[in-house]
């Protein structure tokens, strides 16, 4: 029932299957997953026994935690605040420090390059966030920026050098919606800089404020087939991991997003004169609609989830039959063949819910965020490199958006996951275990030597 989606709500999502079949293959010098000998001529044994200083990490994590920290516990540090401003001064003098040559490209990202071997190679890219959403955590986005820097401190300190050229990126205002890595995957509409963040500023008052340059995003851009790979190390924000005593989450890809406004009309009528039987109560059939979309997203298997999360009635008063009712109606999942057919399901439904009540539905597509799918490859090196290090993995989705998604439209995309311990995230009570962030840092130091070196 693709129709019933109609064109709007899912845009090309037959034709753009992120990390599925390419014209280019940025990995093709890598050689083909399942070939044998990897690392034969980079110095197995070195490579064996790299290892990231977790103390140091874990270190640096309580040191990022200052700025913006609220009483909470947690921290307030949101894109282009004065907290986000200084904890990124900070970052560039960790970097400066682990020997990294730091730069602000024109999208206000951080950026620094270790030079590869081979000038003709494309850059691996690592990195992630340190901005926050209001009372956020101190560990979303933090862990995989400050693991990324001590991956590349490890390379150099032991003067471990890759063929590929290695960027270690902290993106701007992740939360915000992505903004430095879309502005890098062209996929940002400058009509979005005059939106106004978390912070107060809008994006383009907030890009100037931490070094970005508006009127030169071109030459931070980068095309499809650019990078060699991206590998995201994140913490989950879910508590799967944590609760089957698991390791590493190797991302399977981060779901499609889809939202609709749904609309309901019904009469509104005096609530004391007309009878009960003839009401034509929108807020009832609202409410049926409700537990008809659960049950929908629960009736099958698989890791579909499903959510009314706003509702609005009117004219919205005590005595007055509600005649009108807005609510949202929102799915996420990896596949978007799933997502198309359960909304059909729920149409479906509500048209029936409608005849019996003597209601409407109306749906109007709002938002429509096709899934990235990470690179089966990837995810193979993943799970080698953890099972290398004695830790148990897991293949899951991420239920979150993540700054991979930007970089899939570029290349190949992995991401390493941890456990998050309660699955609380964007809370100040947000907190991973220094031992695994430690276990993560290692897992993508070999995830990059292992996307360097195979077939080499
Ligand atoms: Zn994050």
């Amino acid at each position: 029932m693709l129709g019933a989606l109609g064109a709007a709500s899912l845009p090309g999502s037959a034709a753009r299957s992120l990390g599925g079949a390419r014209g280019t293959d940025p990995l093709r010098e890598i050689g083909p997953a399942g070939a044998s000998s990897p690392r034969a001529a980079t110095g197995a044994e070195l490579d064996d026994a790299l290892r990231v200083d977790g103390a140091r990490i874990n270190g640096h994590l309580a040191q990022l935690a200052e700025f913006g920290k609220n009483p909470q516990g947690g921290v307030s540090r949101m894109a282009y605040s004065e907290a986000d401003r200084r904890g990124r001064e900070w970052l560039m003098g960790v970097y400066r420090d682990a020997g990294l040559a730091p730069r602000i490209d024109t999208a206000g990202n951080i950026v620094a390059r270790i030079d590869g071997t081979d000038p003709s190679l494309k850059p691996l890219v690592i990195g992630s966030h340190i901005d926050s959403v209001p009372e956020g955590g101190n560990f979303d986005g933090d862990v995989g920026t400050l693991s990324s820097v001590e991956v590349g401190r490890t390379l150099l300190a032991n003067q471990r050098r890759l063929r590929h050229p290695l960027d270690i990126v902290c993106w701007q205002n992740e939360e915000g919606g992505l903004v430095g890595s879309r502005i890098v995957s062209g996929e940002f509409p400058m009509a979005e800089l005059e939106q106004k963040g978390t912070a107060g500023k809008t994006l383009r008052e907030g890009i100037a404020f931490i070094g970005g340059d508006v009127n030169r995003f071109a030459e931070s851009r980068r095309a499809k087939g650019d990078i060699a790979a991206y590998v995201e190390l994140h913490i989950e924000q879910g508590g799967t991991l944590e609760a089957r005593k698991l390791d590493i989450g190797v991302v399977e890809g981060i779901v499609g997003l889809y939202h609709w406004d749904v609309e309901v009309t019904g009469f509104a009528n005096h609530a004391g004169t007309t009878a009960m039987r003839g009401r034509r109560d929108a807020l009832l059939a609202a409410s049926r609609f409700i537990e008809m979309v659960n049950h929908v997203v629960t009736s099958e298997p698989g890791r579909q989830v499903g959510t009314v999360g706003h509702i609005e009635a009117y004219p919205g008063a005590p005595n007055v039959i509600p005649g009108r009712v807005r609510l949202t109606l929102e799915l996420r999942d990896l596949a978007v063949a799933n997502v198309e057919r359960l909304y059909a399901r729920i149409v479906k439904e509500a048209t029936v819910i409608g005849q019996r009540s003597g209601t409407r539905f109306a749906f109007t597509p709002t938002v429509s965020h096709l899934p990235a799918l990470s690179d089966p490859r990837i995810r193979e090196f993943i799970r080698r490199s953890a099972q290398s290090l004695g830790l148990s993995t897991l293949t899951l989705p991420s239920g979150a958006g993540h700054d991979a998604q930007s970089m899939a439209r570029l290349g190949p995309m992995g991401m390493i996951f941890i456990p998050s311990v309660g699955g609380i995230s964007h809370a100040p009570t947000e907190f991973s275990k220094a031992a695994d962030i430690t276990n993560g840092a290692n897992v993508l130091l070999r995830t990059v030597l292992a996307l360097d070196g195979w077939g080499a």
